[in-house]
């Protein structure tokens, strides 16, 4: 089958997410046939290096041997089963490793995303219910942050082009300003920022902690704001503010978990524990859909009652599905082997050396790199400019999605050095180019 036919067939039939069909009249679908590593590539012989990770859930490339065998050993032994009544090896060893990494448990598990978000602010409100406080109801989330687009994330999220037609479905909720340091007044460091945006969160806790069932929020990493980075100081006090006030922290690492700020888990590098920490995209290594929240244990207790509603009476069909529970054990066995987390530190120098004529491009604003992500704004971006961009990238064999005018790097972890240097000066071409 060759490209073209392929395309007519897809635009007759799929409906794409987070786009607007029309614009596929001048914006052709690219057609994938097979993957691998880093490489996706097309019906006609033209490969694509998968620079943004397949909307950030790639982390040991595509068709990686490892993730394969074990799904393949799977496959032979169980699909599927129903988690309600029912259990088996793949979501236990999972739930217990994960705990194990987090110091959290009580795995509770979704199939995407945004119901891991549902997850936790369904589980944050009927915990104060259970306790007494059924008056807390209410959710704060940073300006700018991006939870997911089912009705209940996406009331969370502050994205006025995904949210604004949906305004009138959803629950009202309260912004604090975002710690993001590209919004810190002219010479105020990180820091200084981080701390004022917190004493925001405080004054808005102050009046209103009484209806206020948790903070959610993305750490270090707001990613679809553009990768906004932001001080590990701003978690430390968020934690000790939603401590004072009796408000729950939600800790999104949907998009930030699994080593891409360089450690495990974000949260780690502000020596806290939120009470919710939610999971997925990279969790699977990119291969199928999982999603988990994990709590605490006095959240899990204030539900173990003779009361069956005082339980948490929530669900989704695959919930703990064994293929995607064995692709993730597999891919926390990659983890363990290859000592992921200290090799992308040498992987991530060498792409900040590789990249230093990008950092001092003249058009090149606010560079910046958080473990294995990157980002720059591009300056005087004319209109349009993340398509074409885009388009740009594919004529080079580089998949790269700018936001507005941000270019982002969010690689797999099997990026080679070569890789690294195609797509740094294949980056650098369109820059002059555009
Ligand atoms: C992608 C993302 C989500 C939503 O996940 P889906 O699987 O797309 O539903 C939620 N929060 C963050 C931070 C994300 O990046």
């Amino acid at each position: 089958m060759s490209n073209q036919e392929f395309l007519h067939r897809s635009l007759a039939a799929v409906w794409h997410p987070c786009t607007q069909m029309k614009q596929h009249e001048t914006l052709p679908l690219v057609p994938i046939a097979r993957g691998e590593g880093v490489w996706l590539h097309d019906f006609d012989g033209r490969r694509y290096l998968d620079a943004v990770s397949s909307w950030w859930v790639n982390l040991f490339g595509h068709c990686n041997p490892r993730i394969n065998a074990a799904l393949k050993d799977q496959l032979d032994k169980l699909d599927h089963v129903m988690l309600a009544g029912f259990t088996h090896q793949p979501v236990v060893e999972l739930s217990e490793r994960l705990s194990r990494l987090s110091g959290l448990g009580h795995c509770f598990y979704g199939s995407d995303g945004a119901s891991a978000t549902e997850i936790a602010l369904k589980m944050s409100f009927h915990y104060w219910r259970n306790s007494g406080r059924p008056a807390k109801t209410r959710f704060v989330s940073l300006q700018n942050g991006y939870h997911g687009e089912t009705v209940g994330a996406l009331s969370v999220t502050d994205m006025a082009l995904f949210k604004g037609t949906y305004a009138p479905l959803l629950r009202q909720s309260a912004q604090v300003p975002s710690p993001d340091w590209r919004l810190a007044a002219p010479g105020e460091s990180a820091e200084g920022f981080a701390l004022r945006c917190a004493a925001a969160l405080r004054t808005h806790l102050e009046q209103h902690h009484d209806e206020t069932a948790a903070l959610i929020l993305e750490p270090l990493v707001q990613g679809a704001a553009g990768m906004g980075m932001y001080d590990a100081e701003y978690l430390r006090q968020a934690r000790a503010i939603c401590d004072e006030f009796e408000v729950h922290l939600i800790a999104d690492e949907i998009a930030v978990g699994f080593g891409r700020t360089g450690t495990m888990f974000a949260h780690e590098q502000a020596g806290i524990k939120p009470d919710f920490l939610c999971l997925s995209k990279g969790i699977t290594g990119g291969y199928l859909p999982l999603s988990v929240v994990l709590t605490t244990d006095a959240v899990y207790q204030a539900f173990y009652h003779d009361d069956t509603a005082r339980g948490f009476l929530h669900s989704h069909s695959y919930t703990g599905n064994a293929l995607a529970c064995r692709a993730a054990l597999a891919v926390l066995d990659i983890f363990g082997q290859d000592k992921v987390i200290e090799a992308n530190r040498s992987r991530a120098a060498f792409f900040n050396r590789t990249a230093a004529p990008l950092k001092v491009h003249p058009r090149v604003e606010n560079f910046r790199n958080m473990g294995m992500i990157w980002a720059f704004e591009v300056a005087d971006a004319a209109p349009g400019f993340a398509r074409k961009f885009f388009e740009e990238g594919l004529k080079r064999g580089l998949l790269l999605r700018p936001i507005g005018n941000t270019v982002y790097f969010m690689p797999p972890y099997v990026i080679s050095e070569e890789e690294i240097r195609l797509l740094v000066s294949g980056t650098l071409e369109i820059l002059e180019n555009l």
